[in-house]
């Protein structure tokens, strides 16, 4: 990572912990490591992008439907997946430092990889390292009890296919989509929460006949492009990559890799993997119940296949800060010069849509105004009141945590200096700086237009 990069992660990271996005889970005891908290900004954040993919993928599409699956499942479901025999990175211990690293991620030095830790080039051969985090569920800590905490939310669409196609009515193709968390052994988390050993998936898997898998393949990197776009990503700054023959699952036809350049380097956001009907044919195998379609037109019975655009909910807020962090050289009302630092969010990821502020704190007519404003918007948006302090630095704690818009309630809005601007208020544009005057009537259509 150049140096500017580093500065600019650094200073992403002190944002996120000033301000209240991500902490380090159990800080008080030294955290743990790979394991993360989201504060009350952070929360807003994951919620708002959360919702706009099930709005997107679920809500609006006839050809979609949910499900919510149990992080814990019979061991059984994880032999049939292939997870408990291959889901594993190659492991190396340093000799000298005893420092444990993922093989495939050494660094080198004249062809040689090193420990990054200590620089000792003395290291064991690689050795497979399941991923899988396990627990016990029941009271006896044996093997018959042994479960794993779910390394990723696709199994349970593939097991719960039949009972969904059953109940949700649905034709080929269709696709069933689920938000949840996700656990991984990491061996070296890192890169802030780029790479954690409990995150959030937002997956699906699109159902569809063989002769369609590839094409449908196209269509989701095309769809998922554009979400990205919509979140605030524009379609320059993801890198897309088409995984060549060799490097692909053996059973994947189509991988695309769609990747951000983070501070740290590009990296994947998401894969979408066209992966014929390995999983519904190991499911079938296994357990030994059907999971085949019948087409009723056709008269024909087949084992779908499947396209599965799997992305991560961390990641993804990642890179939506990443994007949004910006810093501008502003002069203030006294002609000092200072640094504003923003998150230039979308108004629909933004985690506080509006900032509402009586121009002065001691005048109970602007306060008790301003505070009737919040109350009205509050059931329809997050909003965040706020009477502390100079109103620039108020505006200024609002473009930390990128709300796109601030509304001030001044002595125009209580009627002090004539009746043409009774309850009117300055709505402030984050981006711009730019107010403009607006009747509080109007306020919430004007705010909802932007955020939805
Ligand atoms: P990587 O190669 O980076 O380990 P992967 O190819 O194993 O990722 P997938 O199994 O395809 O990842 O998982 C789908 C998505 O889940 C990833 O694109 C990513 O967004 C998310 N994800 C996977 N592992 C992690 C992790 N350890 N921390 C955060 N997100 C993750």
């Amino acid at each position: 990572m150049s140096k500017e990069a580093q500065q600019r992660m650094e200073k992403i990271v002190s944002l996120c912990k000033r301000r209240g996005f991500i902490f380090q889970s159990s800080e008080i005891y030294g955290g743990l490591n790979g394991f993360w908290d989201y504060g009350p900004m952070g929360v807003e954040l994951k919620r708002n992008l959360k919702d706009f993919w099930w709005r997107r993928n679920v809500h609006e599409r006839e050809d979609m439907v949910g499900m919510d699956g149990s992080i814990i499942m019979n061991r059984a479901v994880w032999k049939a997946s292939g997870h408990e025999e291959t889901f594993s990175d190659p492991m190396v211990d340093c000799r000298t430092c005893k420092a444990r690293h993922r093989a495939d991620q050494l660094p080198q030095k004249d062809g040689t990889p090193y420990c990054p830790a200590c620089g000792g080039r003395d290291l064991t051969e690689p050795r497979a390292f399941n991923l899988m985090l396990k627990s016990y569920a029941g009271p006896l800590e044996n093997d018959d009890n042994l479960v794993y905490l779910r390394p990723e939310t696709a199994q349970a669409m593939f097991v719960q296919f039949k009972n969904i196609l059953e109940t949700s009515r649905k034709k080929l193709p269709f696709g069933i989509a689920q938000i949840g968390k996700a656990f991984r052994n990491e061996i070296n988390p890192r890169n802030y929460i780029f790479r954690s050993r409990e995150f959030e998936q937002m997956e699906i898997e699109y159902f569809c006949r063989p002769e369609d898998g590839l094409a449908l393949t196209d269509y989701w990197l095309e769809e998922r492009l554009k979400f990205y776009e919509d979140i605030g990503i524009p379609r320059a700054k993801i890198k897309i990559h088409d995984i060549p023959d060799g490097e692909r699952a053996f059973y994947s036809k189509k991988t695309y890799d769609l990747e951000y350049e983070f501070p740290f380097g590009v990296s994947e956001l998401e894969g979408v993997a066209y992966r014929t009907d390995y999983d519904l044919s190991a499911h079938m195998k296994h357990s030994g119940k059907p999971l085949e379609y019948f087409d009723d037109e056709k008269k024909e019975k087949f084992v779908p296949h499947v396209v599965e655009p799997s992305a991560g909910v961390d990641r993804t807020a990642l890179a939506l800060i990443c994007e949004a962090f910006d810093e501008e050289e502003v002069t203030d009302e006294k002609g000092n010069k200072e640094v504003r630092t923003i998150l230039r969010f979308h108004p629909r990821i933004a985690p506080v849509k509006c900032g509402i502020f009586p121009l002065l704190k001691n005048k109970p007519a602007l306060v008790e105004k301003a505070k009737a404003v919040a109350a009205a918007l509050r059931p329809h948006m997050m909003v965040f009141y706020d009477e502390a302090g100079a109103i620039g630095r108020r505006y200024r704690r609002q473009d930390e945590i990128g709300t796109p818009f601030c509304v001030t309630v001044d002595f125009d809005t209580i009627g002090e200096n004539g009746p043409e601007k009774v309850d009117t208020v300055t709505l402030r544009h984050r981006d711009s700086m730019q107010q403009e005057r607006i009747p509080i009537a109007g306020l919430r259509a004007r705010l909802e237009a932007a955020i939805f």
